[in-house]
C-alpha cells in the first residue's frame, strides 16, 4: 500500500458541503493525504498509481447502518436459521460492489468469533449490533430461533457491547413485530404447506392486514377484508376466513406483545450501556418508539419509511421523533427494483422533501434491497434532496450517528480513513472504484481478487 492519485477528479466529501471540481486527492498508506487543486500528473513523483478520474465523482465509501445477511451467524433479529458462508460473502460483495465500504450487521444474535471469522473473510468493515435482551431473545425463540446456538443465546447484548458491539438493535425487527419478515417469509410459507400454493408477499401481506390491520391488533379483524385478500391470492375454496385468521394470528401475535416489550429493555439497556438503539420503526411499534424516543438514549429510527405507514402517519410520525431528537433513517427497502413489498418511491420523497431523514439504509427486503445510490440518484433527479446532502446521509451522518462504527471515515478530508469510491456523476450507481483503508478492491466494477 503506496501512494495513490485520484486525478482530476470532482469531490463530494460526506459532509454535506457543495462539490468541488477538477482536485487531486492524494491518499498516501491508509489515509487521505491531501486534496488539492488537480494539476499535471507528471508532476507527481514517487507515486505508485495515478488513476485518472477526469469526468468522475468521488464520494466516501458509504456506511449503511442496517443490512441482514452480512455475517456469519443467525439470519434477522427472530434468530432466523443461518445463509451459508457463500451466500453472506455474496451479500458482501454486493454491498462493496454498490459503493459500500461499512455494514453495521442488525441481525442481532451473531457472536464476536463469527464477526472476526466473517471479516477475514471479506474487505468490508462489518460492525455488529445486538438484540439479545431477555425480551427479544424470548420474542425470537417463539417466533423462529431456527438459527440460534447456544454461543447466540449465550451472547448477551452487555457482552456483545463489551466485545465491539456498537448498537443495540434491530429491536423489534419485522419478524417478530409482523412486519415485512411475515409477509415474505412465514405466512407464504405457512400457506404454502397447507395448500401448495405459493402466493406473494403482497398477498400474504394483504391477508395479514385484513386480520390485524396495519398496527397488529387482534381487534383490527375483518372478515370482508380476508375475503378480498382470499380471491386475490385464488386462495378462495382452499383456504376460509378462519382458517386466515388462525394463520396469521398464529405467526404473527405469539411474539408480538413480547417483542413490544423488548424494544422498551433494549432501549434501558443501550442507555445503559452508552451506546444508540436501533428499532424497528413501522406502524406496529410507532407508538414504543415515540415513547422511547422520549427518553434520552440515543435512538435511530429505522426505515422510517416502512411500507405500513400511510404517507402522512409516515411524515408527521418522523417529524414528532426528530422534534425529540431522535435519527431518523429511510431505507431503501425494495423501492424501485422489485417492489414486493414497496408499490413506489412516494413515501420515500414524502420524506425527503419533509427534510426528516438524517441517514439512508438499505434493510434487506427479503435480499431484493436497492443499492443506496440508486435511492440517491432517483431522489435528486425528482428533486427531492440535493446532491451533497443525500451523500451525507449515507456517509458522515451515519458515522456520527453511531460514534463506533466508522470513526474517521464518512468523509474524505486529509487524515481520514481512505474508504471511498470513484463513480459516474451522470448514473450514481455505475461504480468503477471502491477502495478501503487506501487500498483498491474494486476496479471496473469488479471485486479486484489475489
Ligand atoms: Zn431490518
Amino acid at each position: 500500500m503506496g501512494t495513490t492519485v485520484l486525478h482530476a477528479c470532482d469531490l463530494i466529501d460526506g459532509q454535506g458541503t457543495d462539490q468541488r471540481r477538477g482536485v487531486d486527492i492524494v491518499i498516501g498508506g491508509d489515509s487521505v493525504r491531501e486534496i488539492v487543486p488537480s494539476r499535471p500528473a507528471a508532476t507527481y513523483e514517487a507515486v505508485d498509481e495515478i488513476v485518472d478520474s477526469a469526468g468522475m465523482l468521488v464520494l466516501p465509501g458509504l456506511i449503511n447502518n442496517h443490512t441482514h445477511g452480512t455475517a456469519y451467524g443467525p439470519l434477522f433479529p427472530s434468530g432466523h436459521e443461518r445463509l451459508t458462508h457463500e451466500q453472506v460473502r455474496a451479500n458482501l460483495d454486493r454491498h462493496l460492489l454498490e459503493g459500500t465500504t461499512t455494514v453495521l450487521c442488525v441481525d442481532g444474535f451473531v457472536t464476536a468469533e463469527e464477526l472476526a471469522s466473517t471479516d477475514e473473510a471479506h474487505p468490508v468493515n462489518i460492525r455488529l449490533a445486538s438484540c439479545n435482551t431477555p425480551a427479544c431473545l424470548e420474542a425470537a425463540t417463539v417466533a423462529d430461533g431456527g438459527g440460534l446456538t447456544e454461543a447466540n443465546r449465550r451472547f448477551s447484548a452487555g457482552q456483545a457491547v463489551a466485545a465491539g458491539a456498537v448498537a443495540l438493535g434491530e429491536i423489534g425487527a419485522g419478524h417478530t413485530l409482523g412486519g415485512g419478515g411475515a409477509s415474505y417469509m412465514y405466512i407464504p410459507a405457512e400457506v404454502r404447506r397447507r395448500t401448495g400454493v405459493t402466493i406473494t408477499p403482497r398477498q400474504a401481506n394483504q391477508l395479514k392486514v385484513a386480520v390485524l390491520g396495519r398496527h397488529i391488533s387482534a381487534s383490527a379483524f375483518d372478515g370482508d377484508a380476508v375475503e378480498e385478500a382470499l380471491a386475490a391470492a385464488e386462495l378462495i375454496g382452499k383456504l376460509s376466513v378462519e382458517d386466515v385468521r388462525e394463520i396469521v394470528s398464529g405467526i404473527v401475535l405469539p411474539a408480538f406483545d413480547i417483542a413490544l416489550r423488548g424494544l422498551t429493555e433494549a432501549a434501558d439497556q443501550a442507555r445503559k450501556q452508552g451506546v444508540p438503539v436501533l428499532v424497528h420503526n413501522a406502524a406496529a411499534s410507532m407508538t414504543q418508539v415515540a415513547s422511547i424516543a422520549t427518553t434520552d438514549v440515543r435512538l435511530i429510527a429505522g426505515h422510517s419509511n416502512h411500507s405500513s405507514f400511510e404517507l402522512r402517519e409516515a411524515v408527521e410520525h418522523a417529524e414528532r421523533l426528530k422534534e425529540m431528537g431522535a435519527i431518523v433513517d429511510v431505507s431503501t427497502l425494495d423501492t424501485f427494483g422489485a417492489q414486493r413489498l414497496t408499490p413506489s418511491p412516494d413515501l420515500l420523497y414524502a420524506m425527503f422533501a419533509a427534510g426528516v431523514v438524517d441517514t439512508i439504509s438499505t434493510d434487506y427486503a427479503g435480499g431484493h434491497h436497492d443499492p443506496i445510490l440508486l435511492a440517491v440518484d432517483r431522489s435528486t433527479k425528482a428533486g427531492v434532496v440535493g446532491l451533497s446532502e443525500a451523500v451525507a446521509m449515507a456517509t458522515a451522518n451515519v458515522a456520527d450517528a453511531i460514534p463506533g462504527l466508522a470513526p474517521r471515515r464518512g468523509r474524505i478530508v486529509p487524515g481520514a480513513i481512505a474508504d471511498l469510491m470513484v463513480t459516474d456523476p451522470a448514473e450514481l450507481t455505475r461504480v468503477g472504484i471502491v477502495m478501503i483503508g487506501g487500498e483498491i478492491v474494486v476496479r471496473d466494477g469488479r471485486r479486484v481478487t489475489g
